[in-house]
């Protein structure tokens, strides 16, 4: 039975012309840029609690304060909305009662520039690993840091 006056013929859908890029430096707009920007490549990022509470029991690394430290990942080099591996955590200290802790400043960008925070982050991640370490606490089933080949090697920062 014939229920519209449409016909049921089938026909072909063209194929779908995708319009050619727009060379760097010809763009328009919020987007436009002068510089093609290299892809930041993606790195297995290892998840480890433990380790986060070990981060977190060491003095925070700005104000130097003990007892209210957290595990602060680097903000820095990362997508935003993901989280870096924890074996780059450094401790900051948190809010409490008439304090303003160093980890959310740090994390809205209100004690450093960004320059700043590139140059200091490696630098903390890093001492904080060392630490654990010679405490004898980095956990057993925790593979060691290994910079990755792409890390932009400390005191050789892109600007921004
Ligand atoms: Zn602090």
């Amino acid at each position: 039975m014939k229920r519209t006056g449409f016909s049921g013929k089938t026909y072909e859908r063209p194929a779908r012309v995708f319009p050619a890029p727009i060379p760097a430096g010809q763009q328009r707009g919020t987007y436009a840029s002068s510089q093609v920007v290299a892809p930041i490549a993606k790195m297995d990022v290892c998840r480890h609690e433990g380790y986060r509470r070990l981060v977190a029991l060491l003095p925070c690394k700005l104000c130097g304060v003990d007892g209210y430290s957290q595990a602060a990942h680097p903000n820095t080099g990362k997508g935003t909305g993901t989280k870096t591996d924890d074996r780059l955590c450094f401790p900051l200290c948190c809010d409490r009662p008439g304090v303003r802790g160093c980890h959310p400043q740090f994390d809205q960008h209100a004690l450093m520039t960004k320059a700043a925070r590139r140059a200091i982050e490696p630098a903390w991640g890093a001492d904080t690993r060392r630490q654990i370490s010679a405490m004898g606490l980095w956990p057993a089933n925790l593979p060691l840091w290994e910079a990755p080949l792409n890390a932009t090697p400390v005191g050789q920062l892109e600007t921004s």
